[in-house]
């Protein structure tokens, strides 16, 4: 299971209607088997559509051949000790949240261990990333470089500051300028080879990318990108520069949306 839309559920089911439909391991399964064999059973290795089913070792085994395929094999679910159940529930919480579910909260609401809720999480968001990282964004991106963390007391300010972690936040608009995927990456600096690999990885050609002007953004015109930069001098705020807004909100809902969960598991 590698894709994020089979393990995203449908945005606004309540929590009530969503365990009637997979409050029971046999319901969660059900799902499962759905979609890895959406056409039915296949055998992996002879492709018959016979099998035996053994309860004791939850495998499926063919008539023909006798390979045995297990349903878990090759997902994220395969080698755990909790319930799917608990998994599915998990995935709901943080799926279902605008502002995500801390690792704390997971495990209060699915009685388990710190430990566990921790390692539940970081796959779900591994599998979430994976999904993310296989879908470039693409039309019309704006683009802007971000620093967290690393306060020191005396260090340098604003770009390039000491001890900060580079991020490129990207966001992609539709038509009508309503924002519709957001990207978060990691990058070892804003450099210009750094932004060269980021837009062949991040953005489909052709892209129309908006920055604030940082000279690496330019590089993106040699990836076959369109890029025009809006010089701000730092004036986000100003009529202007609307068009950085929904980038800036974001960029600030998610400063306060990791600073919450860390003191939330802090406590
Ligand atoms: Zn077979």
């Amino acid at each position: 299971m590698t894709s994020r839309s089979d393990i995203h559920f449908q945005r606004g089911v309540s929590l009530f209607d969503f365990q009637l439909q997979f409050g029971s391991e046999n319901q969660c399964r059900k799902h499962l088997f759905q979609l890895k064999w959406p056409k039915g059973y296949s055998c992996p290795k002879c492709d018959n559509r016979q099998y035996y089913f053994t309860q004791s070792r939850n495998l499926y085994q063919c008539r023909n051949c006798r390979h045995q395929a297990s349903l878990l094999a090759g997902t994220i679910f395969s080698s755990t000790k909790l319930p799917l159940t608990t998994w599915f529930l998990a995935i709901y919480l943080v799926s279902q949240s605008k502002e995500g579910c801390s690792a704390l909260k997971l495990r209060r609401f699915l009685g388990i261990s710190q430990t566990a809720s921790m390692r539940l999480k970081h796959k779900l968001q591994m599998v979430m990333k994976l999904a993310d990282d296989k879908r470039p964004l693409r039309g019309f991106v704006q683009i802007d470089d971000v620093y967290w963390g690393g306060k020191r007391p005396g260090g340098k300010r604003g770009r390039g500051a000491e001890g900060k972690t580079p991020f490129v936040a990207a966001l992609q608009r539709d038509p009508k300028g309503h924002p519709t995927f957001i990207r978060f990456s990691r990058v070892e600096s804003f450099s210009s080879s750094e932004m060269l690999r980021w837009g062949q990885k991040h953005l489909k050609p052709s892209t129309i990318v908006v920055s604030d002007g940082l000279a690496c953004f330019k590089s993106f015109q040699d990836i076959g990108h369109f890029h025009y930069s809006v010089i701000t001098s730092g004036r986000y705020n100003s009529p202007d520069f609307m068009v950085f807004d929904w980038l800036n909100t974001i960029i600030g809902n998610m400063k306060n949306k990791i600073k919450g969960t860390y003191h939330g598991i802090e406590q």
